[in-house]
Parts: structure tokens; sequence; C-alpha cells
């Protein structure tokens, strides 16, 4: 089994460490992430300025490649670009913070996983909901259970699973749906030392309290395991919409 490892907290992160090593377990793993943190870059790509990418040692993988670019870009280059062994699977983090709700459409994590997904590999994206770094290791370790336990079964090619770690000790397992993460956002306005005012984006997490949604589960204290996809269309309304009768002018 051939896994490809990246992150959005930089190659050099404790996360992706961890993870390496647990996936070693059962396979080669190649890295190929970003060479500075990355995190909360979406899914975005870099078309306009050249990628760039440095042998790195030291970690636990067969390979270890640094990339100038984002996480998406890490894949896409990991898959299309680099000389690499086609991977089996692909896995994501382990994110320092967790990736809930819809965080995930800010993820730098989930869209390196959703990337994958795009190219048609089995991907994984793992979260440690705790910026203490506590326990990346048992979040890498569950990671590497749910590969195993991916062999041999098969989930449709636009599907990925999304899995967050809580801070405790976990009480168990909940396979779970996206929730709300919603933020009292606060734009704090400042003064530069040349007198110029600029925005800083802060808040607190307002947390959605829905049972069984995967915010709940890691509040609760269980590991959360959400299979995601893509496809953003609302099917229900294309009827709705229709009705609206929409024509060229
Ligand atoms: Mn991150």
């Amino acid at each position: 089994m051939h896994i490809l490892v990246t992150n959005d907290d930089g190659i050099f992160a404790p996360g992706i460490r961890a993870l390496s090593a647990a996936l070693s377990h059962l396979g080669e793993v190649t890295i190929v992430a970003p060479d500075r943190e990355r995190s909360a870059t979406g899914h975005a790509i870099t078309v306009h300025s050249p990628l760039r990418v440095k042998h790195i040692t030291g970690l636990p993988a067969s390979a270890a490649y640094a990339v100038n670019g984002t996480p998406a870009d890490c894949v896409k280059l990991a898959l299309e670009g680099l000389k690499i062994e086609k991977p089996d699977l692909v896995v994501s983090g382990v994110n320092r913070g967790a990736n809930l709700g819809t965080d995930v459409l800010y993820s730098g994590t989930v869209s390196a996983a959703i990337e994958a997904a795009l190219l048609g590999l089995p991907a994984i994206a793992v979260s440690l909901a705790d910026f203490r770094e506590t326990d990346y290791e048992g979040a890498a370790d569950f990671a590497a259970q749910i590969a195993g336990r991916w062999r041999n079964r098969c989930l449709p090619p636009d599907t990925l699973l999304n899995v967050n770690w809580p801070r405790e000790k976990a009480r168990g397992v909940k396979i779970t749906f996206l929730g709300q993460r919603k933020y009292e956002n606060k734009f704090d306005l400042r003064t530069d030392p040349w007198g110029r005012e600029y925005y800083w984006l802060g808040g607190a997490v307002v947390n959605d309290e829905t049972p069984e949604s995967d915010v709940w589960a890691i509040e609760n204290g269980y590991a959360s395991v959400t299979p995601i996809h893509f496809d953003l269309t609302n099917y229900r309304l294309m009827a709705e919409v229709e009705s609206w009768k929409i024509d060229l002018a």
C-alpha cells in the first residue's frame, strides 16, 4: 500500500510527523506538503507563480517533498507532476485544531483531501480538536485504523472522510453529519505605526448543539467521522428554481 500524506500546517508540523509514523505501519508513505503553514487557505491553487519542490530528510517517510504552494497544490503536484508511484490513499493532517461543520469550506487540510477525491483517490482528512496539541498520536493512530479498514471497501469516487479527534481520550466513535460552526466575528480595527488603519479578524465560536452532528460529537468527547462529498447542488430545489421561469430576457 502506498499512502500520500499532506497537511496545511506545513511539512515540519508535529501532526504530519505523527500521522506519517502511524501510517508507515500500513505501507510506504510519501509526504508532499507545504513548506510553511497554509491553514485556512481553503482550496486555493497556485497558477500565477512557479511551484518549487525541495527534498526533505529526517521525516518518517520513504520520501518527503516540501512545496511552496497550498495543500491542494501539493496533492495536484504529487499526483500529476512529481514522478511518484500512484498512491492507494491520501491522508491529510493531523491538523492543529478541529475542522468541523461549515469550517471545512475554509480548511486547507480538508481541501487537500477533497483534491485527492477529485482526482479519484480515497482520501481522509484528520484533525485534532485541540490547539494545545495534546494528542497527535491518538488522532494519527485512529486515522491509520480507518485507513486499514478502508481496504476492500468502496466509497463513491467523490466522497472522502473527515475525521476529528477530541481533546481528551475519546469516549467512543460517532459517524456524524456536518453541523453548523458559526463565529461571532470581530474585525478589530487597529492602527499601524504609520497611522494607517487596518482590520484583524478574530472572534469566538458559537457552537451548534444539534445532537449527533460532528460539532456535537467533539464537544461531547467522541471521535467524529463524517463522510463528505463536494457536489454542492441542492437537488431538492432544482424544481423550485425551475418554477421561477428564468429565461433569456
Ligand atoms: Mn492547519
